[in-house]
């Protein structure tokens, strides 16, 4: 059994440390319905990671060249691991062959670097290549996390790998400026390597915090999305549509921009109903969502209000223009007809209009008035628009 050093001990933490880490990902990544492959690449890293501090461990114990080189491999694929992990999570990617060509790098300099004199080289390479790696990884979290989660603490979540960025770039310029001093570095015990093994333990851990806190904002920012959703047409539902209109009467208010709404509802929807059957009814409401998106514009909000009525929302629109948008939908829906089986014909809906009237509307009454629009469209013979007074 061979001795061994404080140093050691405390690096064998460290390894101990990474192998919990990858088990706690391999099993989230069975268990959480997110991201799997970027779960599972973390769970490599932290594994190669793990493996590669034993592997160092050994070769300064048996004095082995090979066993360094084998411990380089490990890191740089772990690291490349790591990174592509996070750029697959936030949506990014990058050619396979820009990962394979810093892999073959690092095999390369491993190799010729197991001759004493080109040890410098290989630190230098395998450092940069890890400071490189972890800098674009701190980029890429923080823009994910401000961009896409709206985190104001995104910043913070990139921390960690910052810092192991400039420890390692540091170690790269070292290897270059002073090559004598870093090549058998770590294998030495002094409290500057104990200390360092207790940074990196730290460090990983909060890494690693960092990236279950973004995969937690991620699932929690789903499942609010979903939960806004109207499942069978994916537009809003009632609740949201709700929200939103309250929030663009506030808006309104303070801006004293107009806003108007559409209360629309699908003519003798029964009857598809009983012709063609429930399936053929949904697939009729997809079909009208899909006309509404495309013809409404971004900034419009569509919500499904109950059954076959939606309501959609025009910001920035007085009466004229609210008109202008319920003849275009009635006139995509003449030019766009459903078809089922074999079968197409043109759904026609109603439409009520309100306009905001200034400070003292209120929602409630601006719905109101909608409907009855709406109400007396359908009894002037449907397929059809009225502004509400
Ligand atoms: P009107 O022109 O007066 O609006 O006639 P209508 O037949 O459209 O109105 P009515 O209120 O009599 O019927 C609405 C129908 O819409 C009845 C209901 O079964 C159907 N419906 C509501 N929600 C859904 C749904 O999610 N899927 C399907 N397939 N049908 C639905
Ligand atoms: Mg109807
Ligand atoms: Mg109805």
């Amino acid at each position: 059994m061979p001795t061994l050093s404080a140093t050691e001990i405390a690096f064998l933490m460290v390894a101990c440390q990474q192998a919990v880490l990858a088990l706690g990902w391999a099993i989230g990544a069975a268990v959480v319905p997110i991201d799997r492959r970027s779960a599972l690449q973390w769970a490599c890293y932290a594994l190669l990671t793990g493996a590669s501090v034993v592997i160092f461990i050994g070769a300064s114990q048996t004095k082995s060249e090979e066993l360094r080189a084998v411990a380089n491999i490990c890191v740089a694929i772990g690291i490349v691991l790591m990174e592509r992990g996070v750029r697959q999570f936030t949506g990014r990617s990058a050619p396979w062959w820009a990962y394979a060509l810093l892999v073959g790098a690092v095999v390369a300099v491993s190799w010729v670097g197991l001759a004493p004199q080109y040890g410098a080289l290989r630190v230098a390479t395998v450092s940069g290549l890890v400071a490189l790696l972890c800098a674009l990884t701190a980029w890429n979290i923080h823009v994910y996390a401000r961009r896409d989660l709206g985190l104001a603490f995104g910043p913070w979540l990139a921390l960690p790998l910052l810092l192991g960025a400039m420890v390692f770039a540091a170690r790269s310029a070292r290897a270059v400026v002073a090559p004598d001093t870093v090549v058998a570095e770590l294998a030495v015990n002094n409290s500057l390597n104990i200390g360092s093994a207790v940074v990196f333990l730290v460090t990983a851990l909060v890494f690693h915090l960092a990236l279950v806190a973004l995969v937690g904002m991620r699932l929690m920012a789903e499942l609010r999305r979903l939960s806004r959703l109207d499942g069978l047409t994916d537009v809003f539902n009632r609740r949201a549509i709700d929200e939103q209109l309250h929030d663009e009467a506030r808006r309104a208010v303070r801006s004293q921009r107009p806003f108007s709404v559409l209360m629309i509802d699908a003519d003798y929807f029964k009857d598809i109903n009983d012709r063609f059957g429930h399936a053929a009814g949904d697939d009729a409401l997809r079909h009208l969502a899909k006309i509404m998106k495309a013809q409404m514009r971004d900034v419009d909000r569509i919500g499904r209000f109950g059954g076959e009525e939606f309501v959609v929302l025009l910001p920035g629109t007085a009466s004229t223009e609210a008109l202008s948008a319920a003849e275009r939908l009635r006139d995509a829906l003449l030019r766009r007809p459903w078809a089922w089986q074999g079968e197409s014909m043109s759904l026609t809906v109603s439409i009520g209009v309100a306009a905001w009237r200034g400070p003292q509307d209120e929602v409630a009454s601006l719905l109101k008035r909608a409907d009855a629009a709406l109400y007396r469209a359908k009894s002037l013979g449907r397929d059809r628009f009225e502004l509400g007074s």
